[in-house]
């Protein structure tokens, strides 16, 4: 689903360039749920930024589900992302004055979908996610979980295929970090791609396969499988 061969990415302020994605190369399967690690300012969020068509890439190659994405104008890539992406963000990026329902609804507003439809839709994704009786409800009546779930009913309501979350556990407690994680997966067993950035540990334990990105550049891919018998050994030696 996922293509990416040699990605590099500069950003240029006054007469400064950081590089900061230095030949990124990367598969990710249909249907497979992946975290990426790596210390602040290893470039998760801007290789993020590029899978999601939200940011241009300056060379390499990113095919999404066969399809070149290169040098796209904002109309075409939105439509690309309106198509096959949902995002959750550490911060939930909820419209404040809007409710919980209209929030939900807001990419379908965009799909010129009618009011009356695409409220019915999100009172089913308020369902689904055990919100429901918070329809009405402002984003700022809303627990940090609460809102992140919100947040992942409006990434749902588009039927993406794919589901870039960054840091979505960020500013979550454990507990619902570790409930977030569990409703993921259960959004990865339906058949969607999920690939989480995290700092944390215990959250990239629950996915499939750890990338790990140290200054711009891949440095390993571990599958769960692998890690947990390197981990089995350490603790036998
Ligand atoms: P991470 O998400 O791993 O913390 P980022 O991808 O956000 O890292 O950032 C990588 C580097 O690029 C950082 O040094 C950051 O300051 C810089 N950076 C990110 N976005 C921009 C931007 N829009 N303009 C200039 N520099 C940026
Ligand atoms: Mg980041």
């Amino acid at each position: 689903m996922i293509r990416l061969k040699n990605i590099h990415k500069s950003y240029t302020t006054g007469s400064n360039t950081l590089h900061v994605l230095k030949g990124v190369d990367l598969e990710i399967g249909k249907g497979e749920l992946v975290s990426i690690m790596g210390s602040s300012g290893s470039g998760k969020s801007t290789l993020l930024n590029v899978l999601g068509i939200l940011d241009n890439y300056d060379q390499g190659e990113y095919f999404l589900n066969g399809e070149l994405i290169q040098n796209m104008n904002e109309k075409k890539a939105a439509h690309y992302r309106n198509r096959h992406i949902g995002f959750v963000f550490q911060s939930f990026n909820l419209i404040s004055f809007k409710n919980a329902m209209e929030n939900v609804a807001l990419p379908l507003y965009y799909k010129k979908v009618s009011r009356k439809k695409r409220n019915e839709k999100a009172m089913g994704y308020l369902d689904k996610l055990g919100l429901k009786e918070w329809a009405h409800h402002l984003p700022n009546e809303l627990s940090g979980g609460q809102k992140q779930r919100l947040a992942i009913a409006r990434a749902l309501i588009s039927e993406p295929s794919m589901i870039l979350a960054d840091e979505p556990t960020g500013a979550l407690d454990s507990q619902t970090s570790m409930e977030m994680m569990d409703l993921f997966k259960e959004i990865n067993s339906m058949g969607i791609t999920v690939l989480i950035v995290t700092h944390e540990r215990d959250i990239a334990a629950k996915t499939q396969r750890i990338i790990r990105l140290k200054d711009g550049i891949i440095e390993s891919i571990v599958t769960n499988g692998e890690r947990k018998k390197w981990l089995r050994e350490q603790s036998m030696a």
